[in-house]
């Protein structure tokens, strides 16, 4: 078969080919493979090496035990549909409809995929933050909409009100969020959500709010959720995941709340994606967004520490590094070690320091600052241990 096959130049359109017709790795799988070659730190992929609650572990045995071994049904099962209603209502005071109003989903990628399939037509603009978390950029090509960013700025990596007002118009037919923020570690400002919604109001487009992280905003900062926003009400689908939370990156339970009538639109594409999945996960997932309060906040704390380790070890060696508000990530800035190019220097740095990160660059279009050319994503979802050796060999290559 050619590789100027019509498939193929549809694909490579949508960046998910090469000009060749290769599938392209994603960053985070290439990343890990050559973390695995130099047996490095992997400070790159986001996904913790520590078991999440063994409650929530053992319900899933418990699960498989009981024979939950078939298809669940359509729009996941009623036990996990209740829970994720009763989380809502303990943590943000409002609580989707079981029903109608909550669809649990293959991972939030499915969510995410399955919400754009449904609302987008090609040409329809989308917009998203820049940087942007990789599978977006995705799915907007593969349903042939055009994709729109608005800058974040800064070392605290915010939009702002020109770059909200700029990209947010009447082609805009879904403003796709992320908050808190991968890769930056950033929680936007009220202020901006509040703008956003605004602007997505006056010209009727869907939000999509995917807050995987929403457990994970550190120093006291509350989280404010997009569809608590006046004018994003009404408007928006709110996507979240067991994934971080529970620290079960491998379940892929993911779930997303919203309007009936936009659900039924999501629920009509997720039928055709994977019909449904995780049949024993569903019940486990359920006993976690049941846990006590304690467990949240321990589990942001622990967390918290972990920040505070990786940002102070990265200072050490050099980099310039950016407060990191909430999520499993930090960005820091290799530029005052003279690199220019960070997807070269975290090649360099898996080779020669035994540490893999992500370079900022794969998140964002050629056309963002120098700064996001220079710097790399650490996460610090790791044990103390891994983090401490990471920190000990980047001071090494530091000198
Ligand atoms: N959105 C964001 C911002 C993420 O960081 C991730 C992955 N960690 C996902 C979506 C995908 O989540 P899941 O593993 O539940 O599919
Ligand atoms: N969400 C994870 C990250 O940002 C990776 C998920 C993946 O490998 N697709 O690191």
């Amino acid at each position: 078969m050619t590789a100027d096959a019509s498939w193929h130049r549809a694909l490579a359109g949508a960046g998910l080919v090469d000009a060749l017709g290769r599938t392209r790795p994603t960053i985070f799988a290439e990343m890990s493979a050559l973390a695995t070659e130099y047996d490095a730190v992997n400070l790159g992929q986001g996904f913790p090496d520590e078991d999440g609650p063994p409650e929530v572990l053992e319900a899933a045995i418990e699960a498989i035990r009981r024979g939950l071994n078939q298809y669940p049904p359509g729009r996941g099962t009623v036990e996990l549909r209740r829970a994720i209603s009763e989380h809502r209502e303990r943590f943000r005071g409002d609580a989707p409809d079981p029903e109608r109003e909550v669809l649990v989903t293959v991972g939030a990628t499915e969510a995410i995929a399955a919400s754009l399939l449904a609302l987008l037509r090609p040409g329809d603009e989308v917009v998203t933050l820049s940087p942007y978390y990789d599978s977006y950029a995705a799915i907007i090509g593969l349903a042939g909409a055009r994709h729109v960013t608005i800058p974040l700025r800064g070392d605290d990596f915010q939009p702002d009100a020109p770059g909200i007002d700029a990209a947010i118009g009447p082609r805009t037919r879904v403003v796709l969020l992320n908050n808190p923020h991968n890769p930056t570690g950033s929680v936007i400002e009220p202020e901006h959500l509040e703008r956003i919604a605004a602007r997505a109001a006056a010209h009727d487009a869907v939000i999509v709010s995917d807050e995987v992280y929403e457990h994970l905003v550190f120093d006291g900062a509350p989280f404010t959720p997009m569809s608590a926003i006046p004018g994003a009400t009404g408007r928006t689908l709110s996507i979240s995941s067991a994934a971080k939370t529970f620290r079960v990156t491998g379940w892929k339970i993911g779930w997303v709340t919203g309007p009936a009538e936009l659900i039924d639109a999501v629920v009509a594409i997720k039928q055709f994606l994977t019909y449904v999945g995780g049949a024993p996960f569903q019940p486990a997932v359920a006993v976690g967004l049941g846990l006590p309060d304690a467990y949240f906040e321990t589990a942001r704390d622990a967390l918290r520490r972990r920040r505070d380790l990786l940002s102070a070890g990265l200072r050490d060696a050099g980099f310039a590094v950016s407060p990191s508000r909430g999520s499993y990530f930090v960005i820091a800035d290799a530029a005052p070690l003279g690199i220019a190019d960070g997807a070269a220097f975290a090649r360099r740095l898996v080779q020669d320091a035994g540490v893999a990160s992500i370079p900022l660059q794969a998140f964002a279009p050629a056309s963002a600052d120098p700064s996001v050319r220079s710097s790399l994503r650490f996460a610090f979802c790791r044990s103390d241990a891994a983090i401490e050796e990471a920190v000990r060999r980047l001071r090494a290559v530091a000198g």
